[in-house]
């Protein structure tokens, strides 16, 4: 089991503070892990994610086994050298992107049958296909094999969508168990806990799994279209039903408050791409909410994207400039207004972390959330 230590604890909430270490370092929780779906964190160097405060990020299994292929990532000796990561790294399982990129032709209580979103070959997917792209790619924590149902989802798919899920969660730790490691470190797996908008689904799922021999737990199918109210009780009801001596990563999430709100109900690690997605759609994020960058109200706007910030963006380019870039579709427009972003999430759940150790942390979310002043 990954050695999680919890530093600190909320006296008002269930936020806590902790660390865990894996072969390639010491990951600080709460934080955030950017997403680098095909081996890159969109237009930023790996060394620009590390300047940015990165301490693990993550990369997708579905995008990576089909392109560039594991052949290639093998012989480069796994996904860190390939794309010249040296810290630590979480891959998915590749289980939502065949629910909601492919055309699903079967599933089967032995996994599912695709046809690419690319030129439509048709591939499968089971537990241990996952595990063994995920061996091969070398992360240092992997995902159970799961299936995400859709909302709205009817109750009886929901629940056998979970049963699937837990069968799978299995077959995964068993590949697992019967096959180490492929580069000499060790590789954890988390199970995801299911259950759709059910609270009685998410009690079955997450006592279900929290029995199995996973090294973290997260909590999936949420950020799938529910409304906010759901996505903030399924959170805190599923994160107060895991093992409070293992890791809790909350899958997909998201907007700043909302990490803030997790953060309260005990999540410990997120992931989502909107800082790098907005970023080069001119969405910039600031303590003051997000600024949309393009509008005609920064042509002549001097300052930076946000005073407080001390980003390299921040330091040496204003609002006009950025705009300026963005609207001329330059290239350092995306890569500027995407350090900042990273920047701002990292600094976020950074933020975040300090004030639990400070034991301030629900007067440090109360303010934040005051000036923040979205949802
Ligand atoms: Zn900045």
């Amino acid at each position: 089991m990954i050695p999680f230590d919890v530093l600190a604890s909320d006296p008002d909430s269930h936020a806590r503070a902790g660390e865990f270490v894996t072969s390639h370092g010491k990951v600080e929780t709460p934080v955030f892990m950017p997403v680098g779906t095909h081996g890159a964190v969109k237009a930023v160097t790996p060394d620009e994610v590390r300047q940015c405060g990165a301490q693990i990020i993550l990369g997708n299994t579905y995008h990576l086994y089909l392109r560039p292929g594991l052949d290639i990532i093998e012989s480069a000796g796994g996904l860190h050298r390939f794309m010249g990561w040296d810290q630590s790294l979480l891959t998915d399982s590749g289980g939502f992107q065949v629910f909601s990129l492919a055309d699903l032709n079967e599933i089967t209580e032995d996994g599912v049958v695709f046809q690419s979103h690319l030129d439509g070959s048709r591939h499968q997917f089971s537990p241990a296909h996952s595990m063994r792209i995920q061996r091969i790619l070398g992360s240092d924590i992997m995902m159970a094999f799961d299936e995400c149902a859709p909302y709205p989802a009817e109750k009886q798919y929901a629940a056998e969508a979970m049963r699937r899920t837990h069968h799978w969660a299995e077959l995964s730790l068993e590949y697992v168990q019967k096959n180490g490691p492929l580069y000499g470190y060790d590789q954890n797996v988390f199970g995801i806990v299911q259950g759709g908008t059910y609270e009685d689904l998410r009690h079955v799922s997450a006592e279900y799994l929290s029995r199995l021999e996973f090294d973290g737990y997260a909590i999936g199918g949420v950020a799938v279209g529910e409304p906010k109210k759901d996505l903030r009780r399924t959170t805190e009801l599923t994160a107060s039903l895991l093992p409070e001596d293992q890791p809790r990563y909350l899958m997909g999430v998201g907007k700043p408050v909302d990490i803030v709100e997790s953060i309260a109900a005990g999540v410990d690690m997120f992931d989502c791409v909107i800082p790098t997605r907005n970023a080069r759609n001119g969405l910039v994020y600031t303590w003051h909410g997000k600024r949309p960058i393009r509008n005609a109200a920064y042509a002549d706007d001097q300052t930076p994207i946000d005073e407080q910030c001390d980003c390299y963006t921040c330091r040496r380019f204003s609002r006009a400039y950025i705009r300026h870039l963005l609207n001329m579709n330059e290239i350092l427009g995306h890569r500027l207004a995407t350090l900042h972003n990273l920047h701002f999430f990292l600094k976020l759940t950074r933020r975040a972390r300090e004030s639990i150790l400070a034991g301030q942390f629900s007067a440090w979310k109360n303010e934040f959330i005051r000036t923040y002043a979205e949802d």
